[in-house]
């Protein structure tokens, strides 16, 4: 039976005994019926003791009432079934020309080059500036940016919005202290006090130093890996440990090489490389940003929360598998991957493409930020998912219209990415977005898409029950009335808003997060 219904059998109990309790006392002067109703009445309490203790037994052994570690530790905040809506393949298209993606496609992997040229980590003076233009750049990056000239012209607009908004911190510095500080001090998992990403020292898990071949198989104590009983074995006892671990979503599926970068390969630097062949297995998970914070994106926003947990969690996955005796690879926020994670998460039936190009969950909609483990225990897979989300975005494009740089695509159908058909933004004026935000000295993001979009919305009954119900909905009403009360309730600032000199967020901030509340700080705002 399940703890539900025993939740009920209290109830029945107690029922029952109240009303053998009020038939005793009504036939209180009976003979024979007297002496049955107060047998009954004992019986009666007896069973509602009984009924108590079995539902006060479940109830116990609920994670809803455990008071340590929360939920998602249990693997309970993945609560959505997703078995009726697994698929054979994932709902984004294929065409017959797909290929890997270079390194230098990807607007991590080039502006984080350029910086690395501009500002050298060993303090040596710049090998590369704006002024001596595109041409004087290493390849590929020369050719990438000779021949995309408008990705060229918005980096530059980009490394301008940067300088202005240190130039304008201090204006802002008082007003956004607390989200600064709380910020920065989960941040310094993977950067230094001063914002560096590049502090290898204070990294963990450590980055990768050699090639897969040789850093993922580090550590490894035992002659032969530990054998699984078998791979559903494997897959169930990973879950449940990666879950323990912290991770609020857990997947896992087969890596296809399509989404391994190439021309970049931490440990081992530039140039082409083949993926693995122990890179056979990617055990990817997603963790959610701290609400408050994440409901007043941008201006009181931070990604550095799940960023960090990301990375904490991916670390000791890595170190467990090395125990048992396998290599282990982390692919870890914010930009030290050797992989895309969207279409893993997606591959696994973590969730479904959305027009952000991101992956929407059912339980935590685009509040899932993505880490994987690359592995070669031999695992059962899971199947895609297709719980309706291209159709949703197809009539919904709030994140589109609340976009400040219109980075995200507006159109009804995905273009074709890499031979990919899906929703992809413009990387450059996201980024844009993201060095213009006033609510820290050097851009950490802006996630507005992700808080504005209705399938991120809080776990409560009314917004648990939607998302089951309207799945199942095959008419596409539920849908549609879901997403007008999205539209008519909740309030958006105009897109440009968000930007300074207006700096709106979404919600109004929690007192935590509001400087004036806890420090003596000249409020000006
Ligand atoms: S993070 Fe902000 S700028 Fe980037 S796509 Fe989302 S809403 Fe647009
Ligand atoms: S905001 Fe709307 S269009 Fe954008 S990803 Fe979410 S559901 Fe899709």
């Amino acid at each position: 039976m399940s703890q539900k219904k025993l939740v009920w059998l209290p109830g029945i109990f107690l029922f029952l005994f109240l009303i053998l309790g009020f038939c005793d006392l009504a036939f209180a002067e009976g003979g024979v019926s007297r002496a049955l109703l107060k047998s009954g009445a004992a019986i009666g309490a007896i069973l509602g003791i009984v009924g108590i203790s079995i539902a006060g037994y479940y109830a116990g052994k609920s994670y809803d009432s455990y008071t340590g570690w929360e939920r998602y530790t249990h693997g309970a905040a993945m609560f959505f079934n997703r078995k009726p809506f697994r698929k054979d393949k994932p709902t984004y298209g294929v065409t017959d020309k797909t290929r890997r993606v270079n390194w230098e496609e990807n607007i991590n992997g080039r502006l984080g080059t350029l910086m690395h040229l501009m500002m050298p980590p060993d303090g040596s003076p710049p090998k590369w500036l704006p002024d001596k233009g595109p041409g004087a750049l290493p390849e590929p990056y020369k050719s990438f940016f000779l021949e995309h000239d408008e990705k060229y012209k918005l980096t530059l607009e980009a490394f301008r919005l940067i300088k202005k908004q240190q130039e304008e911190w201090p204006k802002y510095a008082d007003r956004y202290a607390i989200i600064d500080a709380w910020s920065n001090a989960l941040g310094s998992i993977f950067e230094d006090w001063q914002g560096h990403p590049w502090a290898e020292t204070a990294m963990y898990p450590p980055e990768p130093q050699g090639p897969p071949e040789e850093w993922d198989f580090r550590g490894i104590h035992r002659e032969k890996p530990l054998e699984f009983r078998s791979p559903d074995h494997a897959a169930q006892l990973i879950k449940k440990i990666t879950h323990s671990f912290g991770a609020t979503l857990v997947g896992i599926t087969k890596l296809n090489p399509d989404w391994c970068y190439q021309g970049h390969l931490r440990g081992v630097g530039e140039g082409p490389w083949e993926v693995p062949k122990h890179w056979e297995y990617a055990i990817v998970f997603a963790t959610t940003h701290e609400w408050d914070m994440f409901y007043v994106n941008p201006n009181y926003g931070t990604s550095f929360d799940a960023y960090s947990y990301c990375r904490i969690i991916a670390g000791r996955l890595e170190a467990f598998i090395h125990e048992l005796g396998y290599p282990a690879r982390s692919h870890v926020p914010p930009y030290y991957y050797d992989l895309m994670m969207p279409p893993i998460a997606i591959d696994a039936g973590l969730g479904q493409q959305g027009r952000t190009g991101l992956c929407i969950t059912p339980e935590t909609g685009g509040n899932a930020r993505l880490a994987c483990v690359t592995t070669n225990i031999p695992m059962t897979v899971d199947k895609p998912i297709d719980f309706g989300v291209q159709e949703f975005c197809r009539k919904c494009r709030i994140c589109a219209e609340e976009c400040p740089t219109g980075a995200i695509p507006h159109a009804d159908e995905p273009g074709v990415v890499y031979g990919y058909k899906r929703w992809k933004i413009k990387d450059e004026l996201c980024f844009n977005t993201w060095a213009s935000i006033a609510g820290s000295k050097i851009g950490r993001g802006c996630r507005i898409c992700l808080a504005v979009c209705p399938y991120s919305r809080k776990n409560n009954w009314l917004h648990s029950l939607s998302r089951q119900i309207d799945p199942r909905d095959p008419t596409d009403t539920v849908s549609s009335m879901l997403l007008w009360m999205q539209k008519a309730f909740f309030k958006y600032p105009k897109a440009r808003d968000f930007l300074p000199p207006t700096n709106k967020t979404y919600h109004e901030p929690p007192d935590w997060l509001k400087t004036e509340e806890w420090f003596n700080v000249k409020k000006t705002w």
